[in-house]
């Protein structure tokens, strides 16, 4: 597996392999790589890739003031172990200094159709700052096509659109959410979670699992009611709602009835922690 800090080595390296023919897959993460990232680079392989790059960066332009950019958990070493045994072939450790000149100047910006709602209201600038940092990595890798979670939703339904709106002509592939058993979605920021807030957090999950059983059972539920049935059980297990709400999983606009193929997203803290997690019902 190679190893680059430097963007353009990283751009040659994919150029080299793009003359050759072979096809790459480009997998963004912001590192402390646990099985739902390495469930990415297993998407790309199924997917015939010839070549996987990962890039880790924790971006901070997609960072609130106010936000974790400073704490979230780094280890390179571990990670570049993780990505070579999952079969990637390239990693990519750029730095801030690296990827922003000190006078960048020139963003992506979804217009607020898909990033106005949800995280996109409740963290302002988040969006823009991923929207940049995902078109410079596809500008410098130029992959055939690019692994996301569905994990985060609302960032795979954006950069979906940003690929078709901007022809950069790389497929979007958006593979399920990896759980624990106690089916906690996987998440880097789970390591911030004491026992007890792990236990809290359960409640997103189950909560999810629940409106999932009801649509089967019923149909369609009412989605005033249900979604204070959500928040009420979020509440109660000691979590701080964020955010219950049920959209259309193509367009994310909010839904009335909460039916078969729409989407449930959850947002809430478990003491500081923010979580999030989602299904489609
Ligand atoms: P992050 O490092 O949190 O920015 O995530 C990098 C990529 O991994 C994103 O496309 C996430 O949606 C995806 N991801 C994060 N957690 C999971 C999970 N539990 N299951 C599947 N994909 C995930």
């Amino acid at each position: 597996m190679k190893k680059f800090e430097d963007p353009e080595k990283l751009r040659s390296w994919a150029r080299k392999a793009r003359l050759a023919g072979r096809k790459i897959a480009l997998v963004p993460t912001m590192g402390a790589l646990h099985a739902g990232h390495l469930s990415l680079i297993a998407a790309a392989k199924r997917k015939g890739a010839d070549e996987i790059a990962v890039s880790v960066f924790v971006n901070p332009t997609q960072f609130g003031p106010k936000e974790d950019y400073a704490k979230y958990p780094r280890d390179h070493a571990a990670d570049a172990k993780k990505c070579a045994a999952a079969g990637a072939t390239a990693i990519f450790f750029p730095t801030p200094e690296n990827m922003y000149a000190s006078d960048h100047s020139v963003w992506v910006v979804e217009d607020g159709a898909l990033s106005g709602s949800l995280c996109g209201a409740r963290r302002p600038g988040h969006f823009r700052g991923v929207c940049t940092v995902v078109a410079k990595l596809f500008n410098l890798v130029q992959p055939d096509f690019a692994v996301f979670g569905q994990k985060d939703f609302q960032q795979a339904a954006i950069v979906r659109r940003m690929a078709r709106d901007l022809s950069f002509g790389v497929e979007i592939v958006v593979a399920p959410i990896v759980r624990e058993e106690s089916g906690l979605a996987l998440s880097s920021r789970n390591a911030y979670l004491s026992a007890e807030e792990k236990t809290r957090a359960l409640a997103l999950s189950a909560t999810l699992k629940e409106l999932k059983a009801g649509v089967a059972a019923k149909g369609a539920l009412p989605w005033k009611a249900a979604r204070a049935r959500a928040a009420a059980a979020l509440e109660r297990a000691g979590l701080a709602v964020d955010y219950v709400e049920a959209v259309d999983a193509a367009d994310l606009t909010p839904v009335k009835t909460l039916r078969k193929g729409n989407a449930v997203l959850l947002a809430a803290f478990a003491g500081k922690t923010r979580l999030i997690d989602n299904c489609v019902v």
